[in-house]
């Protein structure tokens, strides 16, 4: 049973901020599929919920002149892993959308509600960590542009003030140009099932050298991280198994995994690993290395 106190419903950007700035309870519902099932369990008693989806200007996946790709935030996830603009240049990304739920879920769950809900499970987190997405936060008051690394306050909670509302993700043509990546999501089933560790590594390759290397983590700590360590020890080395395994071990110090009912603390540290240097062989494929053995 829903307690759904009022219910409002926004068509463009400013009508939405403008409800936001005179209505600051408002609660935002994009897709619904996070903020339904914690009314369903009793959060968010009484909402009052500022309807975002008929603002059809958020839905678009466009990629301007400069190559910056654009993804509104109400950009569904099978509408990603469809989207011929990030088939050409982002697969990465479509390969974490297609991990994502089960169809259904897909196709009304949007990226934009996955990165506000401040989990470090979210599915499309960690690839976006290693584009280096920003996030346009637009309010009555003005917009900012917030690198999604600093957007992660703690578990459960982002850096979007009062009033504000995520409006698209951009990422910049050299955040993606020239570089090959892969998600690599575990769970303990293959569809509808929440991370027990997901990693996303993207390579760019210098004849048999690694030029640079980005290694996204979902649920390896409080928020989604990225393995500085293991990206700084990467680069300008060669690609061999040596390298890959040392990578794997440095990644691991990144992370501040906990035990859950999902999976132990060392357990997750051996999937970082072992999934980092398998999610890295495939990027470095991708990038135009050759196959490690
Ligand atoms: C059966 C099921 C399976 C699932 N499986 C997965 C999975 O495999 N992987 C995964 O990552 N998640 C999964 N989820 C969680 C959920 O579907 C995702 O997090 C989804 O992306 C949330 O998007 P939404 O549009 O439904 O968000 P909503 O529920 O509408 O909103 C989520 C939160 O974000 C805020 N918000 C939404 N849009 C904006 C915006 N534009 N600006 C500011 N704030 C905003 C809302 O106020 C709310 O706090 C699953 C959920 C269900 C029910």
């Amino acid at each position: 049973m829903y307690k759904i106190k009022g219910y409002w419903d926004a068509h463009t950007v400013p009508e939405a901020t403008e409800l936001l700035a005179q209505n600051p309870q408002l609660r935002i519902i994009a897709g619904g599929t996070d903020v339904l099932i914690k009314m369903h369990h009793g959060q968010f008693a009484e909402a009052e919920l500022l309807s975002i989806r008929g603002i059809k200007s958020l839905q678009s996946i466009r990629q301007s002149e400069d190559g910056t790709i654009l993804i509104g935030a109400l950009a569904t996830f099978s509408q990603i892993f469809n989207d011929p603009v990030i088939q050409a240049n982002i697969p990465v990304l479509g390969e974490a959308a297609i991990s994502m739920g089960g169809p259904q879920i897909r196709n009304i769950a949007t990226m934009g509600g996955n990165i506000c809900n401040g989990a470090t499970s979210a599915d499309s987190a960690s690839t976006l960590f290693a584009l280096n997405a920003s996030l346009r936060l637009e309010s009555s008051a003005g917009e900012r542009l917030v690198p999604i690394r600093e957007f992660y306050l703690g578990p459960g909670k982002v850096d979007l003030k009062p009033g504000e509302l995520l409006t698209e993700f951009v990422i910049s043509a050299q955040e993606y140009q020239g570089f090959g990546g892969h998600y690599i999501k575990f769970a303990t089933r293959k569809a509808m099932d929440i991370a027990t560790l997901g990693v996303s590594a993207m390579c760019r390759v210098d004849g048999n050298t690694l030029a640079e290397v980005r290694i996204g983590l979902g649920v390896a700590g409080p928020t989604p991280l990225r393995c500085v360590e293991a990206e700084e020890f990467a680069q300008g080395q060669e690609i061999t198994a040596a390298t890959l395994a040392e990578i794997g071990k440095l990644a691991v110090k990144s992370t501040k995994a906990r035990t859950s009912w999902r999976a132990s603390k060392e357990y997750r540290e051996h999937l970082v690993e072992e999934l980092t240097q398998r999610a890295l062989k495939t990027a470095i494929v991708r990038a135009g290395g050759e196959e490690l053995a």
